[in-house]
């Protein structure tokens, strides 16, 4: 892991190592195998920060039966929220009567998911399962609580394992999060 990470003049500090980032998805893994017994379920990869999580997290869960797909959304521009979600790329599969399992790589104000889930929702699908790498609880907006979390974290600007910063630094293996002032 590398000591600090900058990139467009801002400086991070280690915070989750790649060792944790693969228990937790061991564990959530896991659960979800435990809880989905018996279904085909249709994973959704929120791109684009959640690639790496899936990639990871589908191939832990270990269903042949399942299928996988792709939305995509945005919210941020730089290091904060705009407040609105924009659908960049929909769905055109047929959902209803699914098992879904949406996977996003992190919940801040929960418009992204809540959003999402209601969406989604309308087009009756049998189930619908919420998990995410990261949650930031304090910075909830909407209540919405998701029903797999690998990670609680603080209401701090984090990095790496597919998150990024303005479309950077995705490809880092592990999580780093913004050095506070000193
Ligand atoms: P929400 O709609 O406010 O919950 O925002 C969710 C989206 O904001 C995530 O899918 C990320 O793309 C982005 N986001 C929120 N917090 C961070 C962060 O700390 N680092 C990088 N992206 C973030
Ligand atoms: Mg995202």
């Amino acid at each position: 892991m590398e000591s600090k990470v900058t990139v467009d003049g801002l400086t991070f500090v280690p915070y989750i190592t790649r060792d944790e980032i693969r228990r937790q998805v061991s564990r959530v893994a896991e659960e979800l195998r435990t809880d989905l017994k018996g279904r085909s379920p249709l994973f959704l990869c929120v791109l684009n920060g959640a690639f790496m999580f899936a990639a990871d997290l589908i191939r832990e869960v270990g269903i042949n039966d399942s299928t996988i797909n792709f939305v995509r959304y945005k919210s941020y521009e730089g290091l904060s929220t705009t407040g609105k979600v924009k659908e960049i790329m929909g769905l055109t599969e047929d959902i209803e009567g699914r098992d879904l399992v949406i996977i996003e790589d992190i919940v801040d104000t929960g418009l992204t998911a809540s959003m999402m889930v209601a969406d989604l929702k309308k087009r009756n699908p049998r189930s619908i399962r919420f998990v995410t790498l990261l949650h930031k609880p304090e910075s909830s907006k909407t209540g919405f609580v998701p029903d797999y979390v690998a990670f609680s974290i603080p209401p701090k600007f984090i990095i790496g394992y597919g998150l990024d910063l303005d479309g950077k630094v995705r490809n880092l293996k592990d999580i780093y999060v913004i050095k506070e002032e000193e």
